[in-house]
């Protein structure tokens, strides 16, 4: 299958269906300047997420945790969607059945106009009370620090990052409703993740066996793409796009 022939079957299996669910990765947000865990970039101070990204290291050293989300925000606050975001925005309007899930926690689908979706694995726009489970606004990044770890208004509590960390269990109702979606789905449209993270590759595998089109996008090969019907191998800022385009040619 060429490229044209791949775009023109995953617009017609877009157009056919009207159950659609969108499962995004960080690779979707690579274009808007943000790196992905696993490509180069992904260090800080040193550090590789999986050091920085649990309870265990939060509890050793909140600080250097909440220095490290501090940056992070600031970085992602100064990145825009890009066109694949877009892309996925406009899409939920063309289905009666839509759910965008994302492991993504920048923000940059719900500032693009995503409404239709849920965050896995949170959001790095709120922060949440150890203790009481208050939800606040992250605080602003670049503000000076007076207190390197915030405190709840309500119980006094610490404030931690609004997400889920690794070894952590999923909120409840969080994965149920984008498995529900993965059941339903007559498409599936995956977009930049390595399928190394469970359950989001999962949902994609399942959705798939139980009849769903798979379309993938991602320049590189994975377990998600060996499985997909389409493979749109190539940058989402750009393939999407396209596929917008054909979409739209169809009617
Ligand atoms: P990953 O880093 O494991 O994989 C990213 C995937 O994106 C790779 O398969 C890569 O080939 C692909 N990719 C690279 N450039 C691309 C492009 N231009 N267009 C489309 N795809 C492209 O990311 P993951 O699978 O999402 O898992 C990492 C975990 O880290 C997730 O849980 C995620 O929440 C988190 N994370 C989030 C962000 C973010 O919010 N933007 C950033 C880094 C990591
Ligand atoms: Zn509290």
């Amino acid at each position: 299958m060429d490229d044209q022939e791949a775009l023109s079957r995953a617009a017609e299996a877009l157009f056919r269906a009207e159950r659609c669910l969108v499962l995004t990765g960080a690779g979707i947000s690579l274009e808007s300047g943000i790196p992905t865990f696993r490509g180069p970039g992904g260090l800080w101070e040193g550090f590789r997420a999986e050091e920085l990204a649990t309870p265990e290291a939060f509890a050793a050293n909140p600080a250097r945790v909440w220095r490290w989300y501090r940056w992070r925000a600031a970085q992602y606050g100064d990145c825009a969607p890009n066109g694949g975001h877009e892309v996925i925005a406009k899409l939920e309007d063309r289905f009666p059945d839509f759910l965008l899930a994302t492991q993504n926690v920048d923000g940059l689908h719900p500032r693009a106009g995503s409404r239709r979706l849920v965050e896995l694995h949170g959001t790095i726009t709120q922060m949440r009370c150890e203790i009481c489970g208050a939800l606040e606004p992250f605080p602003d990044p670049v503000a000076p620090d007076e207190d390197p770890i915030p405190r709840c208004d309500g119980c006094h509590g610490r404030m931690r990052p609004h997400i889920l960390w690794f070894g952590e269990q999923y909120w409840p109702g969080v994965l149920e409703r984008a498995m529900g979606a993965a059941r339903d789905a007559e498409v599936v449209l995956v977009v930049g993740t390595s399928g190394q993270v469970w359950p989001p590759a999962m949902l994609a595998l399942q959705a798939k066996r139980l009849g769903a089109f798979l379309i993938d996008v991602n320049p590189d090969a994975t377990e998600i793409s060996a499985a997909a019907d389409v493979h749109l191998r190539g940058p989402s800022g750009e393939l999407l796009p396209l596929l917008w385009e054909r979409l739209l040619a169809l009617g």
